[in-house]
């Protein structure tokens, strides 16, 4: 068992200063100044001057590697467990993209599968960019209902040059499915959507919701900070809609496009124009392909998105816009969890999983994150690296 005392406890919510024990990959206990019983072999956490986090949850990374939109050497490569665990991330959701015939869902879920026997959570979408959506089984309801790793469909691409142009009907039925599949299976049934930068944006989803009974909380569209048209956009069709969006955190802050919005921006944009914080996320579309550029801003060369950028992102929400911590925690624990419907993640409680997050209160540097349990960095030292790292 392990017992981390003192620390400055953010479940998101504050709870000012406590002890939370850990065992069995549970916490156990929270509680003021828990008794320390060294018989039971508990090793105890010096959490004093430090805030203790939820395990960051990341629904959006490419887990087997994305890209190839330079041809078959710009593919990237699959993501390493400290990739995910450095950044704080102990649950990720692992989806295809662009390419759906060299990226398979048979290789997905062994990825996801993999990441698990490492330590993490992982769950996955079916399909990707394309449609009709490719699935494992051959239809998105059988994934959903008979394989336990899959939470939704996704990433399906709209508004974007890339995309397979589907109707609105044929995106109608892609929802329904997962929705149906989501509620047979009781998963989330979500649809996670790659907006691209297309003048359509979110009419596709707006249809839906008007034009169907499927709710809100079964599409979930991305990248929508890709531009400022865009998240203007996401901010009505979130407040008129009840609409949830997410934001991209992997973009370089010193490289954005022109029109591009910082993730901890855009979320500072949308709490102010009122949206509720409950149906903002962010996640970090990791592991992707994304452009470099030189000192004088030319094309240099492609590099790989970061998951780490998730929690920087949060960070630059507290410390740059001045959005509350316990708000800004939410898009990244509470929120994903409760909209992707994943049990034990996203809060600290007591009998949720034992992923937590301790970091130092001034910095806000990454101390110790404990995945399932089990400690994986302590004090800043990656203690569990993935098979072939
Ligand atoms: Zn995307």
């Amino acid at each position: 068992m392990i017992l981390i005392q003192g620390a400055h406890v953010f479940a998101p919510e504050d709870q000012g200063i406590q002890d939370v024990l850990i065992g069995g990959g549970k916490i156990l206990k929270i509680g003021r100044q828990l008794p320390v019983q060294e018989s039971y072999g508990v090793t105890c956490i010096d959490g004093r001057g430090k805030y203790l986090f939820p395990g960051f949850i990341d629904g959006h990374v490419h887990i087997l590697g994305g890209g190839g939109e330079g041809g078959y050497k710009t593919r990237t490569p699959e993501i390493m467990l400290t990739d995910i665990i450095k950044g704080g991330v102990t649950t990720v959701v692992g989806c295809l993209g662009t390419d759906g015939t060299t990226r398979t869902m048979t290789n997905l879920i062994a990825k996801a599968r993999g990441l698990e026997e490492e330590g993490i959570t992982a769950w996955i979408y079916t399909g990707s960019y394309q449609v009709p959506v490719r699935t494992l089984t051959g239809t998105i309801m059988d994934d959903l209902i008979l394989i336990d790793k899959v939470i939704g469909t996704g990433e399906v691409a709209l508004s974007d040059h890339r995309s397979s142009q589907p109707t609105v009907d044929e995106f109608k039925r892609i929802a329904g499915d997962t929705r149906v599949g989501g509620i047979l299976s009781g998963k989330a049934g979500i649809v996670n959507i790659h907006l691209g930068d297309g003048k359509r944006k979110l009419s596709y989803l707006k249809e839906v919701l008007e034009q169907t009974e499927i709710l809100p909380e079964n599409l979930l569209p991305t990248h929508i900070n890709r531009s400022t048209a865009l998240m203007e956009e996401g901010i009505s069709y979130a407040k008129d809609y009840r609409g949830y969006i997410d934001l991209t955190t992997s973009s370089d802050p010193d490289y954005l496009e022109p029109d591009e919005v910082k993730a901890s921006t855009g979320l500072k944009m949308a709490l102010d124009a009122k949206v509720p914080v409950s149906q903002i996320t962010f996640s970090s579309d990791g592991q992707g392909s994304l452009p470099i550029f030189d000192e004088d801003g030319k094309f240099a060369g492609l590099g790989v998105g970061k998951v780490t950028s998730l929690y920087r992102e949060m960070k630059d929400a507290v410390i740059q816009e001045g959005v509350p911590l316990s708000d800004a925690l939410r898009v990244i624990t509470e929120n994903p969890a409760r909209l992707l419907k994943l049990p034990g993640k996203g809060q600290i409680r007591e009998g949720a999983d034992g992923d937590l997050v301790l970091a130092d209160s001034e910095s806000l540097e990454i101390d110790t994150v404990l995945a399932k349990g089990k400690r994986m960095i302590s004090k800043g030292e990656i203690l569990v690296k993935g098979t072939f790292e």
